[in-house]
């Protein structure tokens, strides 16, 4: 039976690397696939890791019909035995419905990999339909850590430096225009950080720890200073 299989965590966790690696090794044993991808890092139609891996994908847009697409690949006599979809938080719920419709009626694998929660811990709607449809979810062995060397499970946003909660759910790292609130556009330095949960509410960043704290804190280190926070 193919399976929906959802590998989600938050960033820096390697999910490009997976995605790239779940390709590669059922490529290896003789499948056929496809490989997509969505706002990657490196641009339109790539998946790439920050390990330095990259590899061409189709770019999903928000008018991409994954059923089509899989259809009229089967139907001009391409073969497709499993799908890996990357960057899945910026599917539609509608697509990730599609991808649990190709794996039932054409009995193709699909592996989706993808953050789980934005900037302000929210299920995107991708991976919540996803947590809802998948036959099997994993969360990734690899731990992403916090600057305090406690787990990395929550996505920040920082604008100029500053952490914040509020702003449109999708904005990339990059020094982009947003909104300053009264209408006006301004470029701003848009930045993305793991944090634990517990400094992700306390919105303090390796910057903000860094700037009250006059000796580093060594990471991995829960000593008398990090309680301050
Ligand atoms: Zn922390």
């Amino acid at each position: 039976m193919a399976e929906l299989c959802y590998f989600t965590g938050p960033m820096d966790c390697g999910k490009s690397t997976l995605a790239l690696q779940l390709d590669y090794t059922q490529a290896a044993a003789g499948r056929k696939g496809r490989l997509f991808s969505s706002h990657d890092r490196a641009g339109e139609s790539t998946v790439s890791s920050r390990l330095g891996l990259a590899k061409p994908a189709i770019e999903v847009t928000w008018e991409f019909d994954f059923w089509n697409y899989v259809v009229t690949q089967l139907t001009s006599g391409h073969r497709i035995d499993y799908l890996v979809c990357d960057e899945t938080q910026f599917y539609s719920a509608e697509q990730v419905d599609q991808l649990a419709r190709i794996v039932d009626e054409l009995q193709i694998d699909v592996f989706a990999v993808g953050l789980l929660t934005d900037f302000q811990t929210r299920l995107f709607a991708g991976s919540q339909r996803l947590v809802e449809l998948a036959d099997r979810i994993e969360t990734l062995q690899v731990r992403a850590l916090c600057w305090c060397g406690e787990r990395a499970t929550h996505n920040a946003r920082t604008v100029n430096g500053q952490m914040v909660l509020v702003g449109d759910q999708v904005v990339m790292g990059d020094t982009v225009p947003v909104s300053d609130g009264e209408g006006e556009e301004l470029p701003m330095a848009v930045a993305y950080e793991v944090l634990c949960r517990r400094h992700h509410r306390r919105r303090v960043t390796r910057a903000v720890a860094r700037a009250t704290l006059s000796d580093p804190l060594p990471l991995g280190e829960n000593g008398a200073a990090d309680d301050e926070f």
